[in-house]
């Protein structure tokens, strides 16, 4: 069995305490009038116009080059400002995926002319994406894909129905995992393709969720006519490719931080004398969250230094749904409070809201049994 190595040393707890003062100082004054209930929405609170301030301050894209619209600043100032809005409950869902994931691969992988066309306008919190992994009956065996491509005239003809699509009914864009090559060629026959969603054939319908809230969609592509220009990378790459990318979705403080305006409400609501039983309750969360934060800030030391977290990202994202979804417990054991939704009381609404959200922490971004399996086999156990 290999050991697993968190290499990253954390950097003095005074690193970037200016850019840090600087975002506190904005989302102080931008989210004043914002209700925890709304806070609570976390990275899943959609805001145009606030995605849009964020990229006039130069908070999206940070790390990329200056020639496509980024700044040129670390992964480390990037973490500070992600960790900084997630704490506050800012509403950065809109440019959130396009920022985390597509457009790092965009950099990575993608075309002079995609770059190019993409990167500044997203950099800008103009340009929205979606995430067009999943499908019915290929959540967890990606491999599955069954949208196919088929190689046309001047590019590819589209047909294939994509699930679970969070705020493809917002987004400008898809990044589409799906089959350019043989059915039985499960890795090795498919690719992403840069998907305009305003194009004709493609259908977007509502899914509710637990609360009833719209975030998730089905995409239905009908005869969908791509560009060859639509490929990402190399025809025949996508899995190469989507695995990298999901190393993105899983590290950040996003995994660890979902529940975090609840735990703030409920610190609130004990005040200043707690018993000594919800005490060590906070002192346990507290300790994990600090734990899962090391953890994290390896992972963006290692996407700095150009290597591969996957393992370490899964680790992450694992550790950081069971968290996330143990805080509304630990919650109700130490506060007396009903949850309702339809509360006056702000604690009670968190509640509600995080009650029904935490069932899925565990599945977005995989699912806790395939990501524990990763973890097995970069452990050497498997
Ligand atoms: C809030 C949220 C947002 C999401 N957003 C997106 C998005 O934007 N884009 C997108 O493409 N997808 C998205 N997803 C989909 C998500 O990534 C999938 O739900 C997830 O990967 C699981 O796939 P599935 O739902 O098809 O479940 P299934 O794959 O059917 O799995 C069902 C259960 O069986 C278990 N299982 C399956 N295979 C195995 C195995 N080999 N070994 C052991 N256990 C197994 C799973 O762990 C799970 O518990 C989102 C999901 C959620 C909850």
């Amino acid at each position: 069995m290999t050991s697993l190595t968190i290499t990253f040393p954390p950097p003095p707890a005074d690193a970037f305490d200016d850019l840090r003062a600087e975002v506190r100082d904005f989302l102080s004054s931008t989210l004043a009038a914002r209700k925890p209930r709304d806070r609570a929405r976390s990275w899943a609170g959609f805001d145009a116009d606030f995605s849009r301030q964020m990229g006039a301050r130069g908070w999206i894209g940070m790390t990329w080059p200056k020639a496509y619209g980024g700044h040129e600043r670390g992964a480390l100032e990037r973490y500070v400002v992600l960790e900084e809005m997630l704490a506050a409950g800012a509403p950065v869902a809109a440019h959130w995926i396009a920022d985390r994931q597509s457009g790092p691969l965009l950099l990575k992988c993608g075309t002079e002319e995609q770059k190019n066309a993409i990167l500044p306008r997203i950099a800008a919190g103009e340009c929205f994406f979606c995430i067009g992994m999943s499908e019915p009956d290929s959540g967890s065996d990606l491999a599955a894909v069954r949208t196919r491509a088929t190689q046309v005239d001047g590019g590819f003809r589209v047909n294939g129905t994509k699930l679970w699509t969070t705020y493809g009914h917002k987004s400008h864009y898809m990044i589409l995992f799906c089959r350019t090559g043989a059915a039985d060629d499960r890795h090795g026959g498919t690719s992403q393709l840069l998907v305009d969603l305003s194009l004709p054939g493609i259908t977007v319908r509502p899914i509710a969720d637990l609360s009833g809230e719209h975030h998730f969609n089905e995409v239905v592509f009908e005869d969908v006519f791509l560009p060859a220009s639509a490929v990402i990378g190399g025809l025949g790459d996508g899995w190469n490719q989507v695995m990298g990318e999901l190393a993105f979705e899983r590290s950040g403080p996003e995994r660890f931080l979902s529940s975090f305006t609840l735990l703030v409400e409920a610190v609130r609501a004990l005040g200043p004398n707690p018993d000594p039983a919800a005490r060590a309750a906070i002192g346990r969360l507290t300790g994990h969250i600090v734990t899962l934060r090391r953890l994290s800030r390896s992972v963006a030391g290692l996407l700095q230094k150009g290597e591969n977290p996957a393992l370490h990202a899964a680790l992450v994202k694992d550790q950081g749904a069971l968290l996330e979804q143990e805080i509304p417990e630990v919650v109700r054991a130490i506060v007396a409070v009903e949850p309702s939704l339809r509360s006056s009381g702000d604690l009670s609404a968190v509640l509600a809201h995080i009650v029904l959200a935490a069932p899925c922490f565990s599945l977005r971004g995989g699912t806790r049994e395939i990501l524990r399996g990763i973890i097995a086999r970069g452990l050497g156990l498997r």
